[in-house]
């Protein structure tokens, strides 16, 4: 078939199914090496709803005129983007006598912060530390549209999302990794393949090879002659996020995660992620077993929103110890929590991979919305 008739044929298709449904779910054969050339010329010819936000072009004007949120700069970015922060419910201010690893050194959490006598729960959310992991992205700039009109970006009603927010204090940062995400040129990854994930997560080395996983984590910060293209795992200096060296830090994103985190001492904290396999809330290791039993709570409950919306879910993990051949490392979450004592982990979402978990573009900002939900009313609950 020649190319225009091959342009005739997905057009016809496109109109006669969903964009996020057309297309085979076939999985796509496995290469072993891709050049940039190649990786561009794999993404999809089709043009990704309004509602999916996959880039940070045109973000901070997006907030420019909130009329409930605020919009904070945290930061600016090696590549010199503004990393944001948008805020609704205001800050209760409560005791503050010492820092959290001094205050739990004193047997007394709450002289690091009189958590128990804020009226509204805070919650932070730092949307992909991982740039291409753009599902988290999609979903909390419709979080900020849903406090700010009621609906989502599709104009679906979220009343009852908007009410547990206006319970809560929020504190989004929509892109966690602005450098990455700006690099991530399909804007979705629905309906590719694991070697796209592989070859605009992790990059690749000089020779086309896949950085893939673990090697990818075991030069940091990615640069040097070896690096072909850096993956949006990574900001323009080569940082990892979510493996910063957290008594250290050499990336502005992970300082002002932890800044937030410590000044306002969120009682719940998300780290937005995303996976081939079915969305899944992971064990926050180095964190006390009544956190890692809080956070399974969580995710029985956010499995049952799921479930209920036939969304598709992952496995529970199990509470335990670190330890073993390979233990777990201490990444951003675990910071998180030993900065604030916030219970907090990583979620990932599904990013709907051929062959894979098929889920629709509009499945993906549900599977984001349903776990917020779900955060929202499990700290809800605790305040009642
Ligand atoms: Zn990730």
């Amino acid at each position: 078939m020649n190319r225009h008739a091959l342009k005739g044929t997905i057009a016809l298709v496109a109109i006669l199914l969903p964009a996020t449904l057309a297309q085979s779910d076939k999985p796509l054969p496995r290469v072993d090496h891709m050049t940039s050339a190649q990786a561009k010329a794999r993404i999809p010819d089709r043009s990704l709803p309004d509602f999916w936000i996959g880039d940070v072009k045109g973000l901070a004007a997006r907030f420019e005129h909130l009329e409930r949120g605020n919009l904070t700069i945290l930061a600016t970015t090696p590549g010199g983007r503004p990393l944001l922060m948008v805020a609704f419910g205001s800050k209760e201010t409560v005791a503050h006598h010492a820092n959290f690893n001094s205050a739990i050194g004193g047997q007394k959490p709450a002289a690091y912060m009189e958590k128990a006598a804020r009226k509204k729960p805070v919650i932070l959310f730092i949307g992909p530390v991982h740039g291409h992991e753009v599902e988290g992205l999609t979903g909390l700039v419709n979080l900020i549209q849903i406090m700010e009109t009621g609906k989502d970006l599709r104009g679906h009603q979220q009343e009852r999302l908007r009410r547990l927010g206006d319970q809560c204090r929020l504190l989004i940062i929509p892109a966690g990794n602005p450098d990455g995400t700006a690099r991530f040129e399909p804007r979705a990854l629905q309906g590719l393949g694991d070697d796209d994930v592989r070859f605009w997560g992790q990059g690749t080395w000089t020779d086309d090879t896949f950085c893939d996983w673990p090697q990818c984590k075991q030069q940091h910060p990615m640069v040097g002659d070896n690096v072909g293209f850096l993956g949006c795992y990574f900001n323009d200096a080569g940082i990892n996020p979510m493996h910063d060296e957290w008594f250290a830090p050499m990336g502005p994103e992970s300082a002002a995660f932890l800044k937030v985190a410590r000044e306002e001492g969120p009682d719940l904290a998300v780290s937005l992620h995303s996976h081939e396999s079915k969305p899944a809330v992971y064990r926050p290791a180095y964190t006390p077993v009544e956190i890692q039993q809080d956070i399974r709570s969580l995710a029985q409950e956010c499995y049952a929103l799921l479930s209920q919306r036939q969304l598709p879910f992952g496995g529970l993990f199990e509470i335990r110890p670190e330890g073993g051949k390979n233990p777990e490392s201490f990444h951003l979450t675990s910071a998180l929590y030993h900065g604030s004592g916030a219970g907090s982990f990583t979620f990932e979402c599904s990013h709907g991979i051929r062959g894979n978990v098929a889920v629709t573009l509009e499945q993906i900002l549900d599977i984001q919305l349903s776990l917020y939900e779900a955060m929202l009313q499990h700290e809800i609950n605790k305040k009642q």
